[in-house]
C-alpha cells in the first residue's frame, strides 16, 4: 500500500487521481496539491461523488517555491511525487524530491519560462543525484511522451533486431465545437506549436520552419488527416537509445481553421512569451491608470476555452501511435502500434476529454510500474529505459488498449 503525492489540479491531474482512485489495492493514499487548493478540493469531491472512496488529502503549493515544496513533501512523507503542473515546475520539484527522499514522475519536460525550447538535458543532469541518493525519476510519462516510447520498445523487444526508422502519428479527430481551443494548457500548447521543426536522419538533426512540412496521412477508423511534422521532446532520447534509427520524426494533425486562427494568433503578437507593459485602470478608481508588465501568450490562456471544460461537447476519437520499418532475420518488416481513444468515453469516466484521458492514465500507469517495484531503479529515465509488458498490460485494462497492424504499407 501505497502513499503519492500529485501536483497539479488541471486536465491531466484529474484523469490521473480519477485512475488512482480506481485502483486503490496500489495507491492507499492520495494528496492533491496545487496552486488554487478550492481546485483540489473539487477534484476530491468530483472523485468521492462517483462513489470512489480513496483517502485524499488536499494542499495549496506554490510549485516554483523550492522551499514551500519540501515543507509539504515533509510533512506528508509521499513515496513518489507525481508531477502534473507545467514543465517549468519540473526543476523544483525534482530539487525538493531529492531534498525529502521522494521518488518522482512527469509527463512533459523541463521548459524555462522565458525560452520556448525544450529538451531533456536539463533533466538528465539530475541523473547522478537520484542515483547517489537511490532515488528513482520518470520522465514524460504522458502519452507523446511516454506510451510512444513505450510503444517503439515493444517493437524492439518483440518484433525488430533493429529498428531504422520511426514516425510518431499523433492525430486529434475530435470536435469540441468551439472556434478555437486548446486540447492543453494552451500557453505550453501554442509555445509548443510554433516552435521550429525538427527531425533525425542519418546522425544529424534538421529544422524546418514551424509546421512547413506536412501531408495526409490516414488514421484507422478515421481517415485522411493533414499531419504536420513538430520537434518532440521524445525523439531525442528514443535516437539515443535505439542508435539503429537512420530517421526518426513526429507528425501531428491539425484543422485548417486551427491554423488561420494560430496565425491570427502571432500575427497580432498573442503568443509572445515577452513581457509587455500595459497601463491598467486601477481597480478602486478607474479614473487613475498602473503600469503592468503582461505576457500577452498568458493573457490570452486567460480568455480562450479552459481545456477541461471541452469534455460535454467533444466528439471523435484520438488515434496515436508508432509507424515502424526495420529488419528482423535479416528481412525488412513494418508494424503500427496505436491506441484511438474516444473523447465522450473519456468525458463519461472522468469529466475530461481524451487529451487529458491519453496523458492522466499513462502516468497513473507509469506510477503503478513504480510502486509495484517493476519500474523502479536509482537515476533519472525515459519510459523506453524500462520493460515495456507490464505497462502496455496495464494500459489495455485501464482504457488505453493498443493495436498492432504487421507488413501494411504504413505510408512513410
Ligand atoms: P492544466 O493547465 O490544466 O493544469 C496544470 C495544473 O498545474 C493546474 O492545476 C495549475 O494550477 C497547476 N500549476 C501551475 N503552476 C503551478 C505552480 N507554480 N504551483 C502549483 N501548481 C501549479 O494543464 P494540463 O493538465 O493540460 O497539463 C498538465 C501537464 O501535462 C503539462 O505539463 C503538460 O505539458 C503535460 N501534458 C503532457 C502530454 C503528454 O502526452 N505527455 C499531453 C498533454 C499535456 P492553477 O490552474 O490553479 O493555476
Amino acid at each position: 500500500m501505497h502513499k503519492v503525492l500529485m501536483i497539479g489540479a488541471g486536465g491531466v491531474a484529474t484523469v490521473c487521481a480519477f485512475k488512482i482512485a480506481q485502483n486503490k489495492e496500489v495507491f492507499s493514499e492520495l494528496m492533491i496539491a496545487s496552486h488554487h487548493v478550492e481546485k483540489c478540493d473539487r477534484l476530491a469531491k468530483a472523485i468521492h461523488d462517483k462513489g470512489y472512496d480513496l483517502n485524499i488529502k488536499t494542499a495549496e503549493v506554490d510549485a516554483d517555491d523550492v522551499e514551500q515544496l519540501k515543507a509539504l513533501f515533509n510533512s506528508y512523507k509521499p513515496e513518489l511525487v507525481i508531477n502534473l503542473a507545467l514543465p517549468y515546475q519540473d526543476l523544483t520539484i525534482m530539487d525538493a524530491c531529492l531534498a525529502c527522499g521522494c521518488n518522482y514522475l512527469d509527463t512533459a519536460n523541463y521548459e524555462p519560462k522565458d525560452e520556448a525550447h525544450f529538451e531533456y538535458s536539463w533533466q538528465w543532469a539530475y541523473k547522478e543525484r537520484f542515483e547517489q541518493a537511490g532515488l528513482t525519476a520518470i520522465l514524460g510519462c504522458g502519452f507523446d511522451p511516454g506510451v510512444s516510447q513505450a510503444y517503439t520498445a515493444y517493437a524492439a523487444k518483440h518484433h525488430f533486431d533493429k529498428i531504422e526508422y520511426l514516425d510518431i502519428v499523433d492525430c486529434n479527430a475530435g470536435n469540441h465545437h468551439k472556434a478555437f481551443a486548446t486540447n492543453f494548457n494552451p500557453e505550453i500548447n501554442i509555445r509548443e506549436i510554433t516552435q521550429k521543426g525538427l527531425y533525425y536522419e542519418n546522425g544529424k538533426w534538421i529544422e524546418t520552419e514551424p509546421l512547413e512540412v506536412h501531408k495526409e496521412l490516414n488514421y484507422p477508423n478515421i481517415g485522411g488527416r493533414e499531419s504536420y511534422l513538430m520537434h518532440h521532446e521524445e525523439l531525442e532520447s528514443l535516437v539515443k537509445n535505439y542508435p539503429t534509427i537512420k530517421r526518426a520524426r513526429f507528425w501531428m494533425t491539425f484543422g485548417q481553421q486551427y491554423l488561420t486562427y494560430l496565425d491570427c494568433i502571432q500575427n497580432l503578437g498573442m503568443s509572445r512569451i515577452d513581457e509587455v507593459t500595459y497601463e491598467a485602470p486601477l481597480a478602486d478608481d478607474p479614473t487613475k491608470t498602473v503600469k503592468v508588465n503582461i505576457v500577452p501568450l498568458q493573457f490570452l490562456k486567460a480568455v480562450l476555452p479552459n481545456p477541461q471544460d471541452l469534455g460535454a461537447n467533444y466528439d471523435g476519437e484520438t488515434s496515436i501511435g508508432c509507424r515502424i520499418r526495420g529488419i528482423k532475420d535479416g528481412k525488412e518488416h513494418t508494424y503500427y502500434i496505436y491506441n484511438n481513444c474516444k473523447h465522450q468515453d473519456a468525458y463519461e469516466e472522468t469529466g475530461m476529454q481524451g487529451v487529458s484521458y491519453t496523458t492522466g492514465v499513462p502516468a497513473m500507469a507509469g506510477a503503478m510500474m513504480f510502486l509495484k517495484g517493476l519500474w523502479s531503479k536509482p537515476g533519472v529515465w525515459n519510459v523506453e529505459d524500462f520493460d515495456p509488458d507490464p505497462f502496455l498490460q496495464v494500459l489495455n485494462e485501464q482504457g488505453l488498449p493498443w493495436h498492432e497492424v504487421f507488413d501494411q504499407d504504413i505510408e512513410l
